[in-house]
């Protein structure tokens, strides 16, 4: 029989289901739609199950979390159920002044959620990312190239231009055609992702330059409460977070300024190589 302490290990996993069961509860109960219950229960059980393994020592947890939420995403919520998830979908639900489907997604997710979990859609639910992560280059083989982030200020202002035009121009069944953009648009980041994994040897290069869903990711992350955290005195300074980390981050340095410290997607691959047991 496990003791206390070591159930104890699992305390977190319980508040983070217990967690979305209530946004699941709440928005079942106030929009009166038992899809929410569903859908919030689906996605909080994924994540239970999944920081559970992880607590076990399994490997393969998050890869786990991000297979069950990312294909849920993006086969019924987008393919089946028509939802356009993509970020044109939240401008689109934004302008039609509709607080559901992809607004609740980008408020949960992207906006408010990365105050508590950071990037934590990055790692455990992106199905962009689900797939990039099959790609042969986990670590960066070359160095980051700091510049090309405004790329994703472009693709920002972009989508945001295409939804606006639409609206402008009152083009007749845009429901429809925002459903083909939706899987236009999957494709596109698809293609976009494979190339740029393999012209900079870097499953992430997509999430790094091009990805303007991060314009809404990275402020939260600033802030977040859930962070690898790095005890200085403890480092000897082996380098092998930083060889290690997808997303080349500073994680030896404790401060909220480290380099690239918005990235953090919490895959935790870092803390899983620390020889002085620095970071947790
Ligand atoms: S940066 Fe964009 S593509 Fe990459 S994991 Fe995050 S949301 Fe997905
Ligand atoms: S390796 Fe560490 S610092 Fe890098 S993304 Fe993963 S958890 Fe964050
Ligand atoms: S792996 Fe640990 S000891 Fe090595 S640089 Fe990173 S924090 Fe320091």
């Amino acid at each position: 029989m496990k003791s206390n302490n070591e159930l104890c290990r699992y305390v977190p996993s319980m508040m983070l289901f217990l967690l979305f069961e209530a946004v699941a509860v709440t928005l079942w109960l106030t929009k009166d739609n038992l899809f929410y219950l569903l859908n919030f229960s689906y996605i909080g059980g994924c994540l239970g199950m999944g920081t559970a393994l992880f607590t076990a020592g399994k490997r393969y947890a998050r890869r786990f979390v991000q297979l069950a939420v990312g294909s849920y995403m993006l086969i019924y919520l987008g393919v089946i159920s028509r939802e356009n998830m993509q970020i044109e979908g939240f401008w689109y639900y934004l302008f039609l002044g509709v607080f559901e489907a992809a607004t609740i997604h980008y408020a949960v997710a992207k906006i408010f959620g990365p105050l508590l979990f950071g990037r934590g859609w990055c790692g455990y639910a992106c199905w962009t990312a689900m797939v990039l992560d099959f790609l042969p280059y986990k670590q960066p083989q070359k160095p980051r190239k700091e510049k090309l982030g405004i790329l994703r200020y472009v693709m920002f202002a972009l989508s945001l231009a295409l939804v606006s035009g639409l609206f402008l121009m009152k083009v007749a069944h845009l429901e429809q055609i925002m459903f083909w953009l939706f899987l236009a648009g999957d494709a596109l980041y698809y293609i976009a992702g494979f190339v740029f994994a393999y012209l900079f040897k870097d499953n992430r290069a997509f999430c790094k330059y091009l990805c303007p869903v991060t314009v809404f990711l990275k402020p939260g992350s600033y802030f977040s409460l859930l962070r690898v955290h790095c005890d200085e005195d403890k480092c000897i300074h082996c380098g092998k977070c930083l060889r290690v980390c997808p997303m080349n981050v500073e994680v030896n340095k404790e401060s909220r300024k480290r380099k690239n410290g918005t990235e953090c997607i919490l895959c935790y691959e870092c803390t899983k190589v620390c020889p002085t047991k620095a970071l947790h």
